[in-house]
């Protein structure tokens, strides 16, 4: 990029106008990542401060049986195979449970789409773990599962809705999004929910008071166009409902065990470099959402701590199963993460850590950045 189109888009940022396409596919062109990292940094911080947030929560995946074969996906699992399964309520229930001395406030639930589980099976396992956790938000269900409990109750997505919010939901999870574009979308999803339904299904879960994250999977065969156009989609249609409370770009992981079913498996990872600059463009890209999120199992932990002085402001989250990732696991990260591990993540990075629920409202504000750290050269006292 040269001089000129670099002050030109710089200007833009820090006058907070809105980027457009060819500013998007511009930033990504860009090598220099120190100064991407600098401009998201300055949005994150006019719109968080140095707050990073965090919440204390739990995955549930209650069946990874699943009818459809992305080719990303090392999770699922077809009818009959060995280590498919599927949780009894009263499992999920128990599993759930243990992790109530963590103080866990939100269950974050996703599943394959299984093929003769009846649609009932979901909201009475919402209501039973409504009832065991009163106090926990149950953030359940990407727009992909939402389309297929259409397919298999006859339902619309309004009376679905619906029902899942009286058994107790609170928040949609941001699943299922992928890549809209099509011509790498194809390659890719094998479930249906594309763009209209996924966009569909979110619109009219924001029109019924629900707060949704959205995602992005990146870094398997997409190009940074295609980024660009997916984070546009989403913030048009913020433009519309404000529902978004916040991104996540999703690094996609080759399966370091061989694993098949994951068809791109030898797919070279977009590095950390990539990764950070993916977060700094996204920041700079989608202006009105309020929040970035590093998910840490997706990048490990020192990238992740980088992401957020490239424009995340949320580091998520103290996880204590996470299969669907750890089905393709790259780097060892551990498979658990509690509050103190997080606090000690974000102060080590230099910020300061906020707890917070599955809508952003803040729980508990801690001591700020770790004092035995600095950002620049300081002087020897003599
Ligand atoms: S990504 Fe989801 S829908 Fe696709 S195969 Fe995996 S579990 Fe099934």
């Amino acid at each position: 990029m040269d001089a000129g189109r670099q002050r030109e888009l710089e200007a833009k940022v820090l006058s907070g106008d809105r980027l457009s396409y060819d500013d998007g596919v511009a930033l990504y062109d860009s090598d220099d990542l120190a100064w991407l990292g600098e401009l998201a940094h300055h949005v994150r911080t006019v719109k968080n401060g140095d707050r990073t947030f965090f919440n204390v929560n739990r995955h549930l995946n209650l069946t990874n049986v699943c009818a459809a074969s992305c080719a990303y996906c090392s999770f699922q699992r077809k009818p009959g195979e060995t280590d498919a399964y599927t949780m009894r309520i009263e499992q999920a229930v128990e599993l759930a449970k243990q992790m109530e001395p963590e103080g866990i406030t939100e269950l974050h639930i996703v599943n394959g789409l299984h093929p003769t589980l009846p649609w009932r099976y979901y909201p009475r396992s919402l209501k039973a773990l409504k009832a065991a956790l009163p106090n926990v938000a149950l953030k359940a269900f990407t727009a992909t599962e939402i389309h297929w409990f259409e397919e298999i109750s006859g339902l619309s997505a309004d009376e679905i809705l619906d029902e899942l919010i009286d058994a107790g939901l609170e928040s949609l999870t941001g699943g299922g999004a992928e890549i809209f574009d099509w011509e790498v979308r194809q390659k890719i999803v094998d479930h249906k929910t594309h763009w209209e339904d996924w966009s569909r299904i979110h619109r009219l879960a924001h029109s019924k008071g629900l707060k949704t994250p959205c995602t992005m999977l990146y870094g398997h065969i997409e190009e940074p166009r295609h980024r660009v156009d997916h984070v546009l989609r989403l913030r048009e249609l913020q433009d519309e409902t404000g529902g978004f409370v916040v991104f996540i770009p999703l690094r996609f992981q080759h399966d370091a065990n061989g694993d098949p079913r994951n068809r791109l498996m030898t797919q070279p990872m977009a590095t950390g470099a990539e990764a950070l600059k993916t977060f700094a463009v996204s920041r700079l890209l989608f202006d009105n959402v309020p929040h970035v999120k590093a998910f840490w199992v997706m990048h490990g932990l020192t990238t992740s701590q980088l992401a957020l002085s490239h424009g995340a402001d949320d580091l998520d989250g103290s996880v204590v199963e996470y299969k669907i990732t750890h089905d393709a696991d790259h780097f060892g990260t551990p498979n658990t993460m509690h509050r103190d591990d997080l606090l000690e993540l974000i102060r080590d990075a230099g910020f300061t850590p906020v707890e917070r629920d599955t809508r952003y409202n803040v729980i508990r504000e801690f001591d700020g950045p770790d004092k035995g750290r600095r950002d620049a050269p300081q002087p020897m006292p003599v």
